[in-house]
């Protein structure tokens, strides 16, 4: 039997196709967005403004394609990473972080990755193909968790500048009116900073932008992320440096530490320079060793230092909360690994 083509991961555009193609009115398409990401439908069925030679005539060809998650692991800090099906064989990871009044999303747009950054499970795969708009919408609604979300992060498995077609769609139907109309300050984009396809998110979105940055000397830089061999972070800040983050959205800057690489007084000194006449933030993010790598975390007394170095030096810096580490979910982790964690794991 041939596969059905999913409605969901289309936007109003899209829909507008679908129903022109099934002969239905264009106000359908409409009806049938408020379906699938107000009343979250599960079926054509349950369209039932439509009429039902309508709907019959949209089941020929489309599906609503909802996938459920794979497997999921839980962590003993509340933390879900969820699996579910990427390109071919490969699969992918999300993974969900309650926090107090906060409920975070962090969605992978990329089954493994072509960026390579020497601290990153996902990198060490190899690239194995893009998602599509739907299988980035599928991984927000098909977690149980789903309607309690507050944000979303595109910081999972892949670069999502490096998939900006679906992303944008994803964006798109995550804030318009039409689909779940979520403010897009509920959203972070994380990128390595391609930068044609960083100026067209900036451009043509409102969301949050977190730039991985890792250190602020370019050849140590590119020993940890070859991109910037092709594309410096002097480019990036250089392109940055043209938009207002003061009043539209946030910018945040990504710091993995590692013990004896990037975290003395003259990284931080070199990081502050970098980043004098940005209205940003610093993450400070601890790592977390993965194996063949020499790569070592360092001490929470070092992060703590280079913390209050950065703040003194009038960059704001914070350390981000390391969260599912004993499920193999925290930053630089996802492997999209099939790996069910059973009850004993959890002591
Ligand atoms: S850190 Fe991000 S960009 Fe780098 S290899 Fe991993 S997923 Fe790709």
């Amino acid at each position: 039997m041939e596969k059905k083509t999913p409605l969901i991961g289309l936007t109003l555009e899209g829909l507008r196709r679908v129903v022109t193609d099934c002969g239905l009115p264009l106000f359908a398409a409409k009806q049938i967005a408020r379906r699938l990401y107000v009343n979250r439908a599960t079926s054509i069925a349950e369209m039932t403004e439509l009429s039902k030679q309508a709907r019959k005539r949209l089941e020929e060809n489309y599906e609503v394609g909802l996938t459920p998650p794979l497997a999921e692991a839980r962590s003993n800090d509340g933390t879900v990473k969820y699996l579910f099906p990427g390109v071919g064989d490969r699969n992918v990871e999300s993974v969900y972080i309650p926090d107090g009044e906060r409920a975070t999303l962090c969605v992978s747009s990329q089954a493994g990755c072509k960026m390579n950054c020497s601290f990153c499970m996902t990198g060490r795969q190899g690239f194995h193909g893009n998602l599509s708009a739907a299988d980035i919408i599928n991984q927000i609604l098909s977690i149980p968790e789903s309607e309690s979300l507050t944000n979303l992060v595109f910081m999972g498995m892949g670069e999502p500048l490096d998939n900006l077609r679906p992303v944008l769609d994803a964006i798109e139907i995550l804030t318009a009116p039409w689909g779940m109309a979520w403010s897009p300050k509920r959203i972070t984009v994380s990128s390595i900073g391609k930068l044609r396809e960083l100026k067209t998110i900036v451009e043509t979105t409102k969301v949050h932008i977190a730039i991985s940055l890792h250190s602020p000397y370019p050849s140590e830089r590119a020993s940890l992320m070859p991109v910037e061999k092709g594309m410096s972070i002097k480019e990036v800040l250089a392109l940055l440096r043209n938009y207002d983050f003061v009043h539209q959205r946030r910018l945040s800057f990504e710091y993995i530490m590692f013990r004896g690489i990037n975290d003395d007084a003259r990284h931080c000194r070199e990081l502050a320079k970098l980043l004098r006449g940005f209205d940003c933030r610093v993450n400070l993010i601890r790592f977390h060793a993965i194996p063949d790598s020499d790569l070592q975390p360092c001490s929470m007394a070092q992060m703590e230092r280079f913390r209050d170095q950065l703040n003194e030096d009038g960059i704001t810096a914070t350390i981000r909360a390391s969260r599912g580490e004993d499920i193999m979910a925290a930053c630089g982790m996802l492997a999209g690994q099939q790996k069910q964690q059973q009850p004993d794991d959890r002591q």
